[in-house]
């Protein structure tokens, strides 16, 4: 078996492809070098290494230490350095790279083969004994942390008190001797650390840095963010090994990063930010703070030092050249990071960039507009859950803003909340049902958890690529970085500014798309569907199939819903209309009725609320199909519980306390979910149904009076078992439609369908059809039914079981195809056997999930509908199930 597979000098054995086997790292260094571009040569063991590592017992495939010998002949070959000698020593990296790119999660150790020996090799060669000093200072650090468990701050405190001693603030003030002072003071700290020696063999050095990069795969971060990101354990790391070059070799040396295009806006414009005299990750490290790349971007961003532009021109063009020649190959706007060595340019890294959804959307529509793109690969390129982040509030430009500090739009949109300073207390705090900002001086992956459940994060250090930044645009949080004039002290717990101090639970707001930090609670606006968010989505609804339509009851929902495009109301709760203050008396009072006349005279005062709604919801959606759902939930929900409530209640009501305790307990069920619900309630009460019935038809007809367009309203029965119970209660509103056409004069056009939420009812489809017009899938309690998982006591028990991989994903985020998604096939080919054209839909919360969405495609439903703010994702997710 091949498990070593090389690049360099022009050529590769690997390419863009072969991202499995060879990790996206190791994948594009190979396509680079395919492309000519300049990129130091190297070799990459794949993934399967990996895979092979874990299957057996943490051991390594037998050809493996022969080809990794093979892969450096290679680099020796090519360099011209031979790894581990005296006098030309080659130096390389190793970089870990799985398939998908895991931000921080692996630790990349460079400068490996420095020993006491190489390294006064490495200063004789260059002439620059600094440099190979601080090359090794560097590698200790670096090794000592990934692959001997040496706390990194052990390093820095003693950098630290060297800088101090000297009475200077930057590494690149420290000289030769100082370094030399440096690398003894670190190895006697590894000495005392672990009570062996630096290893001084560079093969050892090879090794235990190859082991360690397949180690770090189960290491509990990156497990955290494969959960977060839905990555597969079984898809493995590869590790690139590759000949090192210096960007820490003096002033025409740099390293930098940059995306092709600005990846919080998507604006045409290289963007990037780069360090003189530095190694790695320096840039993104906050160690310094890096300088723009171009011109223009020093200008606007008002920075003293030079960009590359002025400080490196030809290697500044010579970098636009490659940027724009890798754009293109990939099609799509790329992440690169590169290091300068005496004024040569090296490639060390491309991949396609991560973006904000806004940004994410201006790229995939300027590339079909300029021709690289089809309209149908822009809709494809954006992910729809991304867009979540753009249906986010914004802070309203009409508020107050009091600027406590700027710092950085580094993930757009706003936030607010209470402070907390450390991940732990930030995740204290959400359990404890509150909302926070997480300030930190700077993120590391520790952090992870706790940046996940913030409404949005904030450092006091580190730029538009630093690890804050960059997790944050990817989860879609607003984040602020590097808010420098905020003094930040993490163990006090306190961000001090201006001589005012924040603490623990102030409350602040912070802006993502200024920079900007706000005192307090600040207004925010509801986002708006324009500009390339709207071409967008008109290009999704070119290839769309599937209808979608929103869940609304309120006006203000039903307008939400239009303005996001929704095609009309798939499900209109009419049980949320009860909870008004005159509305609940009256529903209580018809709860509280001994018979008939007494409910009836309640409903009648019910009825003009109830046709009021539908009016208005009616007028909003302009001749737009609207489902109205009858009552569903039991009737408990709306009698008060506690003493002092019923008290109120029987006060204001001048009802006996008792009367009103008797009814609850009466109306107590043990299992409410299961019980006295749904079409249920029309069955026992079929005078509830008839008043609902009532408003809907009566209100149909006076909105089609109002708006000129025709209302066709859907009554949608819930619950139902079979054809009878059904056929039961759509007897009683095919009577009213029937009275109200009489009273009125007026023709009725109106559906009666049903909710399908019990697996009975997906047995029984055929023969429900043969009454029912239309169907709407209800996938939350078809999923409670089916599983036999009570949604509200699932939490207990459904992480394990995910956990234990006995069940996929969370069945009531994405629907259970296995076993849901087969009642729900098994209802739609039931149903259309006996009526071909019948409606069908789904309402549950799976409308809104992208991938119940393409389910949902598959078994060929005419509409999804889902919460009004998902819309636009559906419409997306829709478009896409559809290509
Ligand atoms: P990550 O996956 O965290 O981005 P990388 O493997 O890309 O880690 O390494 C981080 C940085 O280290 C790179 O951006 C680059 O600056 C530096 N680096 C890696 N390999 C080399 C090399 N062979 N020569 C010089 N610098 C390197
Ligand atoms: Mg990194
Ligand atoms: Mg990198």
């Amino acid at each position: 078996t091949k498990w070593v597979l090389t690049f360099g000098d022009g050529r590769a054995e690997g390419r863009a492809e072969l991202r499995e086997l060879l990790g996206g790292k190791g994948a594009n260094l190979a396509e680079m070098a395919n492309l000519g571009l300049p990129v130091p040569p190297g070799f990459t063991i794949t993934t399967e290494v990996c895979t092979h590592y874990y299957d057996n017992g943490r051991s390594y495939p037998s050809e493996l230490a022969a080809q990794t010998e093979a892969g450096l002949e290679h680099i020796q070959k090519i360099t011209g350095r031979v790894f581990g000698d005296a006098e030309n020593p080659l130096l390389v990296s190793v970089r870990s790279g799985s398939r998908a790119s895991m931000p921080g999660m692996m630790d990349t150790i460079l400068n490996l083969g420095l020993n006491d020996v190489t390294v006064e090799g490495l200063a004789k060669g260059s002439d620059n004994r600094r440099f190979a000093y601080d090359s090794y200072r560097r590698f200790i650090q670096m090794y000592s942390n990934v692959v001997l468990d040496v706390d990194h701050h052990q390093f820095e405190d003693i950098l630290e008190m060297t800088k101090e001693r000297k009475g200077v603030s930057e590494d690149t003030e420290l000289d030769a001797d100082d370094l030399v002072k440096l690398v003894e003071a670190y190895k006697a700290k590894v000495l005392k650390e672990t009570g062996a020696s630096f290893p001084q063999d560079p093969r050892d050095q090879l090794w235990g840095a190859i082991g360690a990069v397949f180690a770090s795969w189960m290491n509990a971060r990156a497990i955290t963010y494969r959960r977060l990101n839905g990555i597969p354990e079984s898809w493995g790391t590869a590790v690139n090994v590759q000949a090192m070059v210096f960007g820490n070799m003096g002033d025409t040396s740099a390293t930098g990063v940059a995306f092709t295009r600005n990846p919080s806006t998507g604006e045409n414009r290289l963007y990037g930010e780069f360090l003189i005299n530095a190694q790695g990750e320096d840039v993104v490290a906050g160690i310094r703070t890096p300088q723009p790349l171009t011109e223009a971007a020093r200008i606007e961003g008002d920075v003293n030092a030079p960009s590359l532009e002025k400080r490196l021109p030809e290697v500044f063009e010579e970098f636009v050249r490659v940027s724009q020649a890798l754009e293109r190959h990939y099609r799509d706007m790329q992440d690169l990071e590169f290091t300068v060595e005496r004024g040569k340019l090296w490639m060390l890294q491309a991949r396609n960039g991560k973006r904000t959804a806004k940004a994410a959307l201006k790229i995939a529509v300027d590339l079909a507009s300029d021709g690289t793109l089809t309209r149908e690969e822009a809709v494809e390129r954006v992910d729809p859950a991304a867009l979540d982040q753009l249906l986010h509030p914004t802070i309203d430009p009409k508020a107050e803003r009091k600027i406590i500090a700027t710092g950085l739009p580094a993930s757009p949109g706003a936030a607010r909340g209470e402070l907390v300073f450390s991940s732990e207390a930030a995740e204290a705090a959400v359990a404890a049902g509150k909302k926070v900002i997480l300030a930190r001086t700077e993120t590391s992956p520790e952090d992870i958890n706790g940046m996940h459940v913030s409404e949005g994060i904030l450092t006091t250090r580190g730029g538009m690529t630093s690890h804050a930044a960059v997790v944050a645009r990817g989860m879609g949080k607003p984040c602020v970085s590097g808010a420098g004039m905020l003094r930040m002290d993490e163990k006090a717990g306190t961000l001090t500014v201006a001589g005012r101090v924040f603490r623990e639970g102030d409350v602040v707001t912070i802006d993502g798309s200024t920079g900007q930090v706000l005192d307090g609670p600040v207004a925010m606006i509801q986002p708006e569907l324009s500009g390339d968010f709207a071409t967008l989505m008109r290009w999704a609804d070119e290839v769309r199939r599937m209808g979608v339509r929103a869940n609304a009851e309120t006006p203000d929902d039903a307008r939400a819903a239009r303005r996001f495009g929704a095609e009309g109301i798939g499900l209109c709760r009419t049980e949320h209309m009860f909870f008004d203050d005159k509305r609940i008396v009256a529903m209580r009072e018809m709860i509280l009725s001994d018979d008939e006349a007494g409910r009836r005279k309640a409903l009648a005062k019910l009825l003009p609320y109830q046709r009021a709604d539908f009016v208005a919801l009616f007028e909003i959606m302009k001749g737009l199909p609207v489902t109205i759902r009858l009552l569903d939930p039991p009737l408990h929900e709306f009698l008060p519980h506690t003493e002092k409530d019923i008290a109120e209640v029987s006060a204001a009501m001048g009802v006996p306390a008792d009367k009103l305790r008797n009814r609850a307990a009466e109306l107590h069920e043990f299992n409410p979910m299961l019980g006295f619900r749904g079409c249920r309630l029309a069955i026992a009460y079929p005078e509830i149904a008839e008043m609902q019935a009532r408003a809907i038809f009566e209100a149909a007809i006076e909105a089609a009076k109002s708006t000129g367009a025709a209302v066709t309203p859907e009554v949608m029965v819930p619950l139902v078992m079979g054809r009878p119970d059904f056929d039961f209660v759509k007897a009683r509103i095919d009577a009213v439609a029937q009275e109200v056409e009489k009273e009125t004069g007026e023709k009725l056009v109106y559906q009666v369908g049903t909710m399908i939420e019990l697996p009975r009812a997906c047995i029984k489809a055929d023969s429900i059809a043969e009454t029912a017009e239309f169907f709407s899938f209800g996938t939350n309690d078809l999923t409670q039914t089916a599983l036999g998982i009570s949604r509200d006591d699932a939490s207990a028990f459904l992480g394990p079981y995910v956990a234990k991989k006995l069940l996929p994903y969370d069945p009531f985020v994405t629907i259970d195809r296995d076993g849901v998604g087969d009642l729900v096939r098994l209802g739609v080919e039931r149903g259309r056997s006996v009526r071909p054209k019948i409606k069908l839909g789904i309402c549950g919360e799976h409308g809104g999930d992208p991938d119940s969405i393409a389910f949902c495609e598959e078994v060929g439903l005419d509409y999804v509908s889902c919460s009004p703010f998902r819309v636009p994702i559906a419409r997306l997710a829709a478009a896409q199930a559809a290509l």
